[in-house]
This record gives structure tokens, sequence and C-alpha cells, in this order.
């Protein structure tokens, strides 16, 4: 005997993604010409077209439990095709950024990171809490002469700001991702092979880094490249950071790096040549990682823009962070144009303070931003591969 199997509808989720941009889900049709020109959708149970139907139904649940809803890269092919206008890349992406924010511990900053609505408010936390911690320690000034940015605002403050901060944002991360990987292994009873988590981890990781399902995608390319250049430019500036803190803490070098500082000089055996080539590879790599978050940032602009108009709600969540990934570039960039031309204090310092509001926000709101879809991605398609289900096509 058939088995009857009863949903309930969530009409508030569905009222939600409507909001968040996803009312063309309601001309979706079933024809299911999406599943079909989807690059990477797998044989088994194949996407988008099943979440296109849960998301019309509102059968939230479900689609929080979906690992495949995050094996999609967005690259839209299926928009192109779809014949009804329904956009189910679209309407994946923000089913991805609801993920996110029902993850999201604690659920009050998923809400405010994740709402476009909320730019402000997510803004005024770093503004307000630097501007505090500037008034208590005396620097609430713009200080006079040579441009020295830690005159201003000393790196052992943003230091002692940022490493809780980023320890906490990590800690609330791994929170979300214990709920997210108890979601979407629901379906195996939460009995899954442990013994397949690191080869289909290092996979996933492989795959990642060379960006191949990207190469998949016909109809939008350019994304994959942007893509590129944004995901290393985050490499890039991240190993920066990390050798700042060690050039800081490890050899006691003060930013930025003076050839005739007596220390530096006498751990590099007295010569202003190595001294020069440690300071300008680590500029270099720096300088890069700039200039490839903002090309990847202005090509991702152009893409979008090219693909549907600019006055689109669907993807105002992927705007602000595009937004915000193109200025963080451009004020680091620009701090230090000003910082070497010995601009007015008041503007390299001002361009220095909103640069660490913006650095603010994609670190320590990395769990409830767009970029929290690095990690979610990578730990959905180790589960599909440990479940032997991420099939190439
Ligand atoms: S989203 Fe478009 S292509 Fe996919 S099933 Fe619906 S109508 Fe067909
Ligand atoms: S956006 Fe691309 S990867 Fe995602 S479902 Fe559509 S065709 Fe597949």
């Amino acid at each position: 005997m058939a088995q009857e199997t009863a949903f309930t509808p969530d009409i508030k989720f569905i009222r939600e993604l409507k909001a968040a941009g996803a009312d063309t889900m309601k001309k979706c049709y079933q024809c299911a010409t999406c599943s079909v020109v989807c690059p990477l959708s797998p044989d088994d149970r194949p996407f988008p077209r099943k979440e296109m139907v849960m998301a019309q139904w509102g059968l939230k649940d479900e689609l929080l439990k979906s690992a495949d809803i995050w094996l999609c890269h967005n690259c839209n092919d299926c928009s192109k095709y779809c014949p009804r206008g329904a956009r189910p890349g679209d309407v994946l992406a923000i089913l991805r950024k609801s993920v996110i924010q029902e993850n999201a511990f604690p659920r009050i900053m998923g809400k405010i990171v994740g709402d476009p609505k909320n730019i402000w408010q997510a803004m005024a936390i770093p503004v307000l809490f630097f501007l505090v911690i500037l008034g208590i320690t005396g620097h609430l000034n713009f200080p006079e002469g040579e441009i020295v940015f830690s005159k201003f605002f000393p790196v052992h403050y943003i230091d002692m700001i940022f490493v809780p901060l980023s320890a906490l944002a990590v800690l609330m991360f791994a929170v979300s991702m214990s709920r997210f990987w108890k979601n979407i292994s629901a379906e195996s009873g939460n009995k899954l092979p442990k013994g397949d988590f690191l080869p289909s981890f290092m996979e996933t990781l492989k795959e990642i880094m060379l960006h191949s399902k990207f190469r998949k995608c016909d109809e939008n390319k350019d994304r994959g490249i942007a893509h590129v250049l944004v995901f290393y430019g985050f490499i890039g500036l991240a190993i920066t950071t990390a050798w700042a803190v060690f050039y800081l803490y490890g050899l006691k070098w003060e930013s930025p790096y003076p050839l005739d500082d007596p220390d530096i000089l006498a751990l590099l055996g007295g010569s202003t040549t190595m001294v020069w080539i440690a300071r300008t590879i680590f500029k270099l790599v720096a300088n890069i990682s700039a200039i490839s978050l903002l090309a990847g940032g202005v090509l991702i602009i152009k893409n979008r823009l090219k693909e549907r108009g600019f006055e689109t709600s669907t993807s105002s969540f992927d705007w602000i962070f595009v937004g915000i990934v193109l200025l963080v570039g451009l004020s680091g960039f620009l701090a230090q144009v000003m910082r070497m031309m010995n601009f007015p204090p008041v503007i390299a310092y001002s361009t220095y303070f909103i640069h660490l509001v913006l650095v603010f926000y994609i670190i320590i709101y990395m769990p409830y931003s767009k970029l929290a879809h690095f990690v979610y991605r990578t730990v959905a398609i180790t589960y599909t591969k440990m479940m032997k289900r991420d099939v190439e096509m």
C-alpha cells in the first residue's frame, strides 16, 4: 500500500523568501529544464527543480536539511534556460542565505548581518566600539606630523580587539556548523562512516582550491575568474596579516619597517638589502592580494550588471558583500598611499579608521555574512562525498 506523506507548508517562510527576492519562484511549473541544464547537478536526486517545489511549498525544515543547495555554485545557467523566468539559481542563493540565518549563533547576529536593511546597525557596532576604545585610551584625535597609523590607533589595541573577537567568531561559527552538520546528516540518521570524512574533506578542498566546479559553467564563465580573484585575494591578505603578527610579536618589528631600524638590521646581519627584500616581499604579497580582491570585486559587479540589471532585490545580500570587499581593498590601498604621500592627518586617519571598520565586518561577521558560504559549502560537499552522492558529470 502506498505510504502517505503529509507536509506542512510554512507560510511565514514563503513570505520571508519572497521578501528576500525569491518572488520569481511562483512562476516555476516544474518542467525540470533547470535540473537538466545544471552542469553540477548529480544523477542521484538532481537539483534545483526539487528545491523550487520545496520553496514554493514553504518546506522550511526540509530545506534546512538540504546539502544539495550548497552544491550549486550560482552560475545561473539554469536561470538562463528556465522557460518561465523563475530564476532557480537566484532562488537557491536566497535559500542559502536563509540557512545561514537559521543556523546563526547567536540568532540575532544572523538577523543583523544577514538582512541588508540592517547594514547600518552592523556597521555602527564596530564604529562605536572603536570610538569607545580610542576615547578611553586618550587617542580620540588625529596626531599631527608624519602619518603613522599606530600613533592614531596603536597596533596593540587593534590586536587586543581583533584576537579575542576573532576567537569568539570562530567559536560561534563552530556552533552554527554543528547545527548545520546535524541537519544535513539527519537523512543518514547521523550515522556516517567516520573514516570517510578526511579523504572526502581533502577532495573537497582540492576542488575548491582549483575551482574545478566553476569551470563546468557554460553561460557565466567570467564568474569563476572573479571568484578565483576574490578567493585568492582573501587568502593572500590572511597570510600577510599572520605575517605582520609574526613580524610584530615574533621579531618585534613595528610597521612600516624602516630600513635603518637597528632591531631589524641586527636580525638580518646588518644588511639593509635584506631588510629591503623582507619588507618588499611583504608589501608585494599584500598589494597583489589587495589588487586581486579589487579586480575580483569589480568583475563580480560587471557580471551581475550584465546579467540582470542593478535594481534587483534578489541579490542585495550579495551586493552588500561585494561592496564591502571592494571598499576594504580600496580603503587599505588608499590608506597606504596617503601615508606615503603624507596626506593631511584628518583624511589619512579617517580612511584608516574606515578600513578597520570594514576589516571588522569581514572578519568578525564572517559566520553570518556571504563569506560563511565558503565553510557551509565545504561542509556540505564533504558530506555528499561521504554519502557517495557528489557525482561528476
Ligand atoms: S525553475 Fe524553471 S526550469 Fe526549473 S522546473 Fe521551474 S520552470 Fe522549469
Ligand atoms: S545556478 Fe548553476 S550550479 Fe546552481 S543550480 Fe543553477 S545551473 Fe546549477
